[in-house]
């Protein structure tokens, strides 16, 4: 029998109704041994998560203002919890520990990770699976990075000892001072990809409130395709435009070792979800994976006479971006031109003195600034390889009339960045998902 490594997010156990599907699902997996859990999140729109709670009590306390009150809501979800699925744990000396530390002036890391460790109690005990603490199991340095091969040791040396476990998301400690650390928000999912590859699982399943990834944001295009699969390269670039489904450190520590993610649904196990994995594990001659896309970004385009004999001239106007600590996204090449995109918050209010720096140090003939543009990217495995993919893509635009400022297909060769003022972002994405879907 293979063995799986299970994580839960916050809305999967967010109540006692939650936890009952998270049990139907383990049943229905046996392989599903080890399991990773979040802190509650919220049960409705305008509810708060466990990690927010645990962090205005800090705040709270942090000011002196009495913080009993806030935290007996905190007891109080733990409790209806338990009593609805009548598990038997007593958690009356944890809270009073945990209030004991707080009004003692605990750190943000220790009470930011409490949420997943009462969760993480509960829940070993509901499904009989044996608790495994992550502290001193996930392991960071003194600056708070990652130790990752002391980490897979520490956690493979550990569970094996254990045939069935449920760990605590999102913490670990600090190997010399064991001090508890936390990633950052959402971390659970970089535990849950941490205990996969220390177990050697078969598959990552990651639970969560939606049944995978979709081809484009169904905020702009009505009931997008779901992604059956997509390479861990696509999913890179997809997220990096602002596709939003995992922490961005949780595809590491699988993706080294070749352990796939399956993102699921705890409200639809029925669902296949979305299968990450390496690249060329399946077909990869599709198409589309998806589209996703980012704005405002600023475009600063800079002309010279005979640029492309000038020796070092890129490494110069990037010094001036690196001196001012901004950070860019594409740098478009003509002869005689060049463009740096940035992505408009990195300017901020620098923009007039990065102007300047270019004009003292590049001395160029014109210097030209387009604010107000969206990057879109369009990404296939397969769009590099298809005579007329790019054509499907500006035809769409053309007939759409929409007018493509900047094209790009990226070097690595499964996507395709294309740069609309800001006002044809959402109509320019709806127009190019509905060339290659329909
Ligand atoms: N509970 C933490 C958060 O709300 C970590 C997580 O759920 O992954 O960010």
């Amino acid at each position: 029998m293979g063995v799986k490594a299970l994580k839960f997010g916050g809305s999967s156990v967010a109540d006692g109704i939650q936890l009952g599907k998270i049990r139907d699902i383990i049943e229905a997996e046996p392989e599903g041994r080890y399991v990773v859990v979040s802190a509650p999140g919220k049960r409705f729109d305008g509810d708060s998560k466990i990690t927010d709670l645990l962090l205005m009590c800090k705040a709270q306390a942090d000011s002196n203002i009495p913080i009993e009150q806030l935290f007996q809501v905190i007891e109080d979800r733990y409790n209806a919890i338990s009593m609805q699925l009548g598990i038997d744990v007593d958690l009356e000396s944890e809270y009073k520990e945990i209030l004991k530390n707080l009004n003692n002036g605990c750190s943000r890391d220790y009470i930011a990770s409490r949420g997943e460790y009462l969760s993480a109690r509960l829940i070993a005990e509901y499904l009989g699976y044996d608790f495994v603490d992550t502290c001193g199991l996930i392991l960071f340095d003194n600056k708070g990075r990652l130790l990752s091969e002391e980490t897979n040791s520490a956690l493979s040396e550990e569970l094996a000892k254990h045939d069935h476990a449920v760990l605590p998301g999102f913490y670990g400690s600090c190997k010399d001072s064991g001090e508890i650390k936390v990633f950052s928000r959402g971390g659970s999912d970089v535990s849950g990809a941490l205990v996969a590859r220390a177990v050697g699982a078969d598959i990552y399943e990651n639970w969560t409130d939606v049944s995978g990834l979709l081809m484009a944001d169904p905020r702009v295009v009505k009931d997008p395709l779901p992604i059956g699969y997509i390479s861990y390269l696509e999913l890179r670039e997809l997220s990096y435009m602002g596709a939003s489904v995992l922490h961005e450190d949780a595809v590491f520590p699988v993706r080294q070792a070749g352990i796939p993610i399956n993102i699921r649904n705890t409200n639809a196990p029925e669902d296949p979800g979305t299968i990450i994995t390496t690249e060329g594990t399946y077909r990869d001659d599709r198409l589309l994976s998806g589209i996703a896309g980012k704005q405002p970004f600023t475009v600063i385009s800079i002309y010279k006479n005979m640029m492309n004999k000038e020796v070092g001239f890129v490494r110069r106007t990037l010094a001036v971006l690196e001196d001012l600590g901004i950070s860019f996204d594409h740098i478009p090449t003509g002869i005689d031109s060049l463009s740096v995109v940035i992505e408009s918050s990195e300017l901020e209010d620098k923009l007039d003195e990065v102007l300047t720096e270019f004009e003292q140090r590049l001395h160029p003939d014109e210097i030209s600034v387009v604010s107000d543009i969206a990057m879109i990217a369009v990404v296939g495995a397969g769009l590099s390889k298809t005579i007329g993919a790019a054509a499907k893509i500006t035809s769409a635009l053309r007939d759409a009339g929409i007018n493509i400022r900047m094209l790009n297909q990226g070097i690595s060769e499964i996507n395709v960045i294309l740069g609309v003022d800001s006002p044809d972002f959402e109509p320019a994405i709806r127009a190019i998902y509905d060339a290659f879907t329909k």
